[in-house]
């Protein structure tokens, strides 16, 4: 029998009356194969039919049940064809009803007379209070019962009706099993919540007393007791996968750090404390015979650079090869630029590999990395490529981490240690991840801050301009350059196809070399040889150009501290991590710095928020923030990036007041009760996990 099975909710939708093969198949198509499918497809609203509100007392935008008698129809024709039914009851008021789709048999049941009970959300009208397209149904001469519970209103299924839905789930309902078999949250770590059977009941089918507020903005108990489960089985998923990772042995770096000791003395700037601090860290964990796992957020500007080039003088120190991993060509050129200025002079051999670099200079690379000539190895991608392979990885490094998927940061790891060591990983981002997401995104990695920026810098002062105020810039760009200062001007588009973006590009730059004839202009965009952006971005640097006109390209990494005014052409269409990254371009050195948002109007809502808070602050935490709220987690971390967004109830804007007590409950089942832990992942998660194999 199936409900001894351990999860007696894994039984196919097959198995309940009504689903046929065909039936089986859409809801499959949506992604619900199992009977928990059902369970867990929650209302998304509910509808109060367990009373009657008299017409006189509806309020506008108060959806509410009505009974009455048909006082006329009317078919007429306003544009559309429009049907339109007066409803009176014993209140003496009267309310319209209005239908633009409608049937000849509906008509047949609008005679004057007719009994009708319709359910909708009165507005105001030409005369008086109407509802368009209410649910009705014709009563007959019998009283009709009303209902006794809220009625939920399901997530529409394609090809599979409300009617059936609302049906099929509440027989997969009936056969939720009793607290003994359902319930696996100790009644000691549960506290006062619901039990899941309790609080599934309720959502499906909440009395009519219920607090429909808190029901809508999904903040009831009962939708709480879901949320606490679901985030609890992928918070104990993660952590599962990391002890499964440092379980295995990884090369302990115990050297005195002398390598490290000399790039710190030789760099033309003394580190932070933040810089200090997470350095430590790091190399606390690189003296442990197990794999780091370790994330180094910081804001854009703060300096994770250099705190990779230490981390990597350690591998080297103690004989092993170091990998940093960036998702762009132009910020792994940059970071192969910095690391080798930084190393070399202390004779520590470099390698630069692309996909674009091809013929002997990669087949001269790849040698050097398989024999372990090459130290330290920066490049792109391409380091995760099938005939990559280190004689001795130690530590990876991938900067940009939300950039990467969770597997591509784990193929590099796979790239090769020696004797079954794995390497350290050092993740590093600069999109600072709101800190409620960070813990659930990456609960599989330590976390470290680098919370300060170096000195000296002045905050960049950021206005958003309508299009029309372009010519200004451009005398604002001649000024800047005049006084020896350097600036940006990025295109954008919606359509950011390589080709189309860098055509816009090529001519903007040539209307801005025409309209600046005493400025150097250089351009640089993605469809550019290597060579050619890096002769660019170098010119640039040295400061032989004035203003460089690019893509997007330049968003993450590039570092020209004497570039101080930044123009966005249509702004409006960039996300907030975007432009924030873009901005982090200037303020690096210790002129005032701007940035010019240009945008076309008009603004949606979302655009109009996103440039506020441009405007209103330069914390990338802060902005973080403000995009997650706008946006949902998502769209900010990338549904297929880290799975993240699939979760069914939970959603971590709302539930993030939930997280403490997740990870703490958490802690205590893993230690307890790990088999119940597990079987909170099988329930949640299952053999569907995407890091199960990880
Ligand atoms: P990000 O954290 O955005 O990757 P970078 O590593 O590119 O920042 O560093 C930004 C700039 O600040 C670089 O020019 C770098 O050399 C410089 N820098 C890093 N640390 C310091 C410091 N402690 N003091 C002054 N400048 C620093
Ligand atoms: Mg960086």
């Amino acid at each position: 029998m199936t409900a001894a099975s351990p999860e007696p909710g894994r039984a196919p939708l097959t198995t309940l009356p009504g689903v046929g093969a065909q039936t089986a198949q859409r809801l499959a198509s949506r992604g619900l194969a199992t009977l928990q499918d059902l369970w867990l497809h929650l209302p998304r609203q509910y509808e109060d039919r367990t009373r009657l509100t008299p017409i006189r007392d509806l309020r506008p935008g108060v959806p509410a049940q009505v009974e009455g008698v048909v006082e006329a129809a009317e078919r007429g024709f306003r544009g559309r064809p429009v049907l339109r039914v007066a409803l009176g009851d014993a209140s003496g008021a009267t309310l319209l009803l209005r239908f633009f789709h409608f049937r000849a048999a509906q008509v047949a049941q609008f005679a004057p007379g007719a009994r009708l009970r319709a359910y909708g959300t009165p507005r105001p009208g030409q005369h008086g209070l109407e509802i368009v397209h209410p649910s009705y149904r014709a009563l007959g001469g019998a009283e009709a019962a009303l209902e006794e519970q809220l009625e939920p209103v399901y997530p529409q299924i394609e090809g599979v009706g409300p009617v059936l839905l609302r049906k099929l789930i509440a027989r997969a309902l009936e056969r939720l099993p009793g607290d003994d078999a359902l319930e696996l949250l100790p009644p000691a770590l549960r506290g006062d919540v619901p039990s899941l059977r309790a609080a599934l009941l309720y959502v499906h089918r909440p009395p009519p007393d219920a607090d429909l507020a808190a029901l809508s903005a999904g903040t009831h108990p009962a939708q709480q007791r879901l949320a606490i489960e679901e985030l609890l089985a992928h918070h104990l998923s993660l952590r599962r996968q990391r002890i499964a990772l440092q379980r295995h042995a990884a090369p302990a770096f115990g050297g005195a750090g002398a390598l490290a000791a000399r790039l710190e003395a030789s760099l033309p700037f003394a580190l932070t404390a933040a810089q200090r601090r997470v350095f430590a860290q790091v190399r606390d964990d690189l003296r442990q015979p197990r794999p780091m796992l370790r994330l180094v957020q910081g804001d854009v500007g703060s300096g994770k650079t250099v705190v990779a080039a230490l981390a990597a003088t350690l591998a080297v120190e103690s004989g092993a090869q170091a990998a940093l991993m960036a998702p762009t060509e132009l910020l792994a050129e940059q970071h192969f630029a910095s690391l080798q200025g930084w190393l070399r002079p202390l004779g520590v051999e470099t390698a630069w590999l692309a996909g674009k670099v091809s013929g002997k200079a990669r087949a001269r690379a790849l040698e050097a990395i398989a024999d372990g000539s090459a130290q330290v190895v920066v490049g792109t991608h391409a380091l995760m490529q099938e005939g990559v392979a280190f004689r001795r990885l130690g530590l990876a490094i991938v900067d940009e981490q939300h950039r990467f998927g969770v597997h591509q940061r784990l193929a590099l790891r796979d790239k090769g240690g020696d004797g079954g060591l794995l390497p350290h990983q050092l993740v590093m981002t600069a999109t600072p991840i709101p800190r409620t997401l960070a813990m659930s995104a990456y609960a599989d990695l330590d976390v470290s801050a680098i919370d300060e920026l170096p000195p000296g810098r002045t905050p960049v002062r950021t206005v958003a301009l309508g299009a029309h105020r372009r010519p200004e810039l451009v005398d604002r760009i001649r000024a800047a350059c005049a006084g020896g200062r350097q600036a940006y001007w990025v295109c954008t588009l919606i359509d950011d196809s390589d080709e189309v973006v860098a055509q816009a590009a090529q001519s903007t730059y040539e209307q801005l070399q025409a309209a600046l004839p005493g400025v150097r202009v250089g351009l640089v965009h993605g469809r550019m040889k290597a060579a050619e952006k890096q002769a660019v971005m170098r010119a640039f640097k040295d400061g032989a150009l004035g203003l460089l006109v690019a893509t997007t390209v330049i968003e993450v990494g590039v570092d020209v501290p004497n570039a101080s005014l930044m123009v966005v052409e249509n702004a409006e269409r960039l996300g907030l991590a975007q432009l924030h990254q873009l901005r982090g371009r200037v303020g690096r050195g210790a002129s005032a710095s701007s940035c010019v948002l240009l945008y076309q109007p008009p603004l949606s809502r979302l655009a109009r928020e996103r440039l506020a808070t441009m405007r209103e602050t330069n914390d990338g935490f802060v902005i973080a923030e403000r995009d997650l709220a706008l946006r949902g987690p998502g769209e900010l971390l990338g549904t297929r990036q880290t799975g993240i967004a699939s979760f069914r109830v939970a959603d971590l804007v709302r539930d993030a007041a939930l997280l403490p007590q997740v990870h703490a409950l958490a802690e205590r089942l893993q230690a307890d009760a790990p088999g119940v832990a597990d079987r909170l992942v099988e329930r949640w998660i299952g053999g569907a996990s995407r890091y199960a194999a990880a």
